[in-house]
């Protein structure tokens, strides 16, 4: 079944996302986790757009290379930032060429010196144009983001919904959230959307904890809240011993996301395989993943 129709069928997704490396070292462990992670015959695997450089070229090259030679279907993120509307019409046309039809519609962070996002002077200020833009080919299933602690630039919690809504309303198909660790923000999260009138179907976005110093930094720089409870089960220990910790707590999120009818749920391997390989596994040996 083609993931575009399992999303509108109450059968929880499973999908991966990477990124493409930056440096040649990075693409062994790339290799490495695709091998894994096509063995698990995941709904989608989806592929970052850098902020810049080259690695932008290699998220369109990647995702029709994972299409092309393992057979999976790939979404492929694209960014408002630093294009004119002529440039992401040409990168549309790209994936169309290479039968790509899944793509996340976002806008980008702002650059690391300044607060503000400043458009493309011919391109596009919010997700919501990208969306509505590319919608109007037709031939792209869409997906955008959301955030179940809120955006952090969004003037209110509400008006962050209003925008989703928004998303919506121009063609996206789905959502695919931020990740989080406390399942009652999501969930809340869920329920408020859809008080709103956000019916497209919203995957859970969940990235096991794997080593200390990742903790440390979710804490100084994440808008993800990092709960008590977490911090309280991963305690103190070696990489390893967090890491298994890591995978314990990121099982327990997403058999719970499922048994509370999640649309389904989107691990962030950070091109690292290891763990998220051992929750998909565990959600399939328990039955909550159909494969
Ligand atoms: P928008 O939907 O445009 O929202 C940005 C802010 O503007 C929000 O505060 C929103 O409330 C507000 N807003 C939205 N529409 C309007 C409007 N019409 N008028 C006024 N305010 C509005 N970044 C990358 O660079 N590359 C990636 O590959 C990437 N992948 C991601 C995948 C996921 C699942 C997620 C959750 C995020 C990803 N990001 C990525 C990060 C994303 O680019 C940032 O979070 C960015 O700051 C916002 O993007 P957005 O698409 O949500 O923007």
């Amino acid at each position: 079944m083609l993931f575009s129709e399992k999303l509108n069928s109450n059968i929880p997704t499973i999908s991966f996302e990477i990124f493409p490396p930056k440096n040649p070292a990075g693409w062994g462990a790339l290799y490495s986790t695709l091998g894994n992670v096509s063995r698990r015959s995941p709904d989608f695997i989806s592929v970052t757009y850098g902020a810049g450089g080259s690695t932008r070229r290699q998220t369109v090259e990647l995702v029709a290379r994972i299409q092309r030679e393992l057979g999976i279907e790939t979404v492929a993120h694209l960014t408002c930032l630093g294009h004119s509307a002529e440039e992401i019409a040409a990168l549309l046309s790209e994936l169309e060429a290479s039968d790509v039809h899944g793509l996340m519609a976002l806008r980008g962070d702002p650059p690391k010196d300044s607060s503000q996002f400043k458009p493309h002077p011919e391109g596009f200020a919010h997700a919501s144009d990208l969306i509505e833009f590319a919608s109007s080919r037709n031939s792209f299933t869409i997906g955008c983001a959301c955030y179940p602690e809120t955006h952090p630039e969004a003037s209110s919690p509400e008006a962050d919904i209003e925008y989703l809504k928004l998303k919506q309303d121009r063609g996206a198909s789905f959502a695919v959230s931020q990740l989080f660790f406390d399942n009652g923000r999501f969930l809340k999260f869920r329920e408020n959307a859809q008080k709103a009138g956000i019916s497209i179907p919203i995957i859970a976005g969940i990235m096991p904890v794997i080593s200390s110093s990742q903790i440390q930094r979710f804490q100084q720089l994440s808008a993800t809240e990092t709960p008590q409870k977490l911090i309280d089960f991963l305690g103190d220990g070696d990489d390893d011993t967090i890491a298994k910790r890591g995978i314990e707590y990121g099982y327990a999120q997403c058999a719970e996301l499922i048994a509370e009818g999640a649309a389904g749920i989107h691990l962030y391997t950070l091109n690292k395989s290891a763990s998220t390989i051992k929750i998909t596994d565990r959600l399939v040996s328990a039955g909550l993943i159909l494969r």
